[in-house]
């Protein structure tokens, strides 16, 4: 990865060129080879190209844009058309998993959905469906990890309500 590449911490994906204020606009270029999401296959052929603009991961106080260049593609072993897919963004999301992540642990922090909502200028509502889908990816790691009785005793109660724990 070269090194500048390191601020966006997203694997695979190359800067080439930083605009804009808030937002920062980050174009973006994804350098390994395209695969079959469904398959993961090679044996892909690109078919029409479009620009996709993916929220991430704010720097600083500045919210920013990933803007890069996505393909349809036709999977020669499926015999069937896909949209390319890229590791942390799921399907059909327009922000990044690191974003979601983000959020999730400042309203963890106590930073209420109200400010995340202004500050990232979002609907509450959408700041409640991430809380809640990281929520749940959370719990379901503990419960898949096997803790020694010590970290139960300090592991914080889990809130009854998914509402804001404050
Ligand atoms: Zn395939």
């Amino acid at each position: 990865m070269p090194q500048k590449d390191i601020i966006l911490s997203l694997p695979g994906f190359t800067i080439k060129n930083v605009s804009g204020h808030n937002p920062i606009i980050i174009d973006v270029h994804y350098r390994n080879k395209p695969r079959c999401p469904a398959c993961n296959g090679r044996n892909v052929r690109k078919k029409a190209s479009f620009i996709r603009r993916v929220r991430h991961e704010p720097i600083g106080h500045r919210q920013t844009v990933l803007r890069f260049k996505a393909y349809k593609l036709y999977c020669h072993t499926c015999q069937r058309y896909f949209n390319q897919q890229f590791p942390g963004i799921n399907k059909y999301q327009r922000a990044t998993e690191r974003l979601h992540n983000h959020l999730y642990h400042r309203h963890t922090e106590g930073v209420s959905q109200q400010s995340l909502a202004r500050d990232f200028k979002m609907g509450k509502a959408t700041i409640e469906r991430w809380y809640h889908q990281q929520y749940v990816l959370a719990h379901k790691e503990i419960d898949v990890r096997h803790c020694p009785v010590y970290s139960d005793l300090i592991r914080p109660p889990i809130p009854v309500t998914l509402g804001h724990p404050f």
